[in-house]
């Protein structure tokens, strides 16, 4: 087995909304890159905020000028009530990933990609200071459902990939964090730049490539054929040595391609149960939707692998906002 969900110790199971809001407020913003910022939450609620890690997504809740969070709901239903609410009172919300837990000190990390003032999210992690109020919506240690919003399903399997850009790095990096020390595989992360590569522990078995964009690259440009060129390396490809099949036809066709195919797809979101994978190998992708739509068309279609074998996650879309 790759990872364990196991409880921690103390952690004593009763009904509780298995995902639900935390009050904390800003401790500490890190600038670890030109376009990564650590974010540390701290406050009492954290105490029994769930500490399953990996790729556990939550949401951060930004507060609403004059009323902060005055007006946003409490309790399971909170995204029924919060529909319900007239727009002026509708706290924004966007989807990151839990980087770290501390619950001794009741603090949680969460590293925010910065690409402008064009989101909330990224509006408000660029100007967070110390002291500002925020509701974070994510697992509760002590309920049943403590392990909600965790994609990473890798079962039994021999090899991992995990691939995605820079929205996907805190999740990867977290990951590759808790592997076993016998793990082989790779990881490949696109950055906006150079200066974005960011320091992380993985087992000697998995490759970390990181790969920042130059020149005006758009996302994907350098993802896409790096993760072709490792599952040709690692000969995954069905007939791979086949310099007429379609898996060396597919490694002809440019992104745009590649992309425009996916799209016809419609799909955005798409996590295997995984725990009956055994032996083979299981890849993790996300990142840009079209992006990783290609590659998951790549991985499944072209190289053969099983659907239950590719945990596929749009993170964002290219000119959407995540709740257009
Ligand atoms: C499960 C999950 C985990 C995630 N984890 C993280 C995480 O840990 N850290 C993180 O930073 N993001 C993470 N994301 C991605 C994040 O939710 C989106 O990038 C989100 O759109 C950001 O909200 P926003 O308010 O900044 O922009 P939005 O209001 O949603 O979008 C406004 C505009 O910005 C564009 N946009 C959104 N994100 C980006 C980007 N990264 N680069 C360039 N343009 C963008 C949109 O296409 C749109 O045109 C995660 C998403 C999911 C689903």
């Amino acid at each position: 087995m790759l990872t364990s969900l196991a409880a921690s110790p103390e952690a004593v199971p009763r009904p509780r909304p298995a995902y639900r809001g935390f009050r904390a407020a800003v401790a500490r913003v890190e600038r670890l890159t030109p376009h990564f910022t650590r974010v540390t939450f701290a406050g009492d609620d954290l105490a029994s905020f769930g500490t399953a890690g990996l790729d556990q997504r939550v949401k951060v809740v930004l507060p609403l000028p004059e009323i902060g969070f005055a007006a946003f709901p409490e309790g399971d239903d909170w995204f029924g009530a919060w529909r319900q609410l007239p727009a002026e009172e509708r706290n924004p919300f966007r989807t990151y990933t839990i980087r770290a837990v501390r619950p001794e000190l009741h603090e949680v990390d969460v590293d925010f990609v910065a690409h402008g003032d064009t989101g909330p999210g990224s509006a408000w992690a660029t100007r967070a200071q110390p002291g500002d109020e925020i509701v974070l919506v994510g697992p509760d240690e002590l309920s049943e459902g403590r392990t909600i919003g965790i994609d990473w399903r890798p079962g039994d399997v021999d090899t991992v990939l995990l691939a995605g850009d820079e929205t996907a790095a805190p999740a990867i990096c977290a990951i590759l964090e808790s592997l076993p020390a016998d793990a082989s595989g790779a990881a490949i992360i696109e950055v906006p730049s150079a200066d974005d590569v960011l320091p992380v522990r993985a087992p000697v078995g998995v490759e970390v490539r990181w790969l920042p964009r130059v020149h005006e690259q758009s996302h994907g440009e350098r993802l896409v054929p790096a993760v072709r060129d490792w599952v040709a390396r690692t000969c995954w490809l069905r007939d791979c040595a086949d310099p007429a099949s379609a898996a060396a036809e597919s490694s002809r066709r440019t992104l745009a391609e590649l992309e425009s195919a996916a799209d016809a797809d419609g799909i955005l979101w798409d996590v295997p149960e995984g725990t009956s994978l055994d032996g083979d190998c299981y890849a993790w992708i996300a990142g840009e939707a079209s992006v990783i739509k290609a590659l998951r068309r790549f991985l499944v279609q072209d190289a053969g692998l099983d659907r239950r074998q590719v945990a596929f996650m749009g993170y964002w879309r290219r000119g959407r906002a995540e709740l257009d």
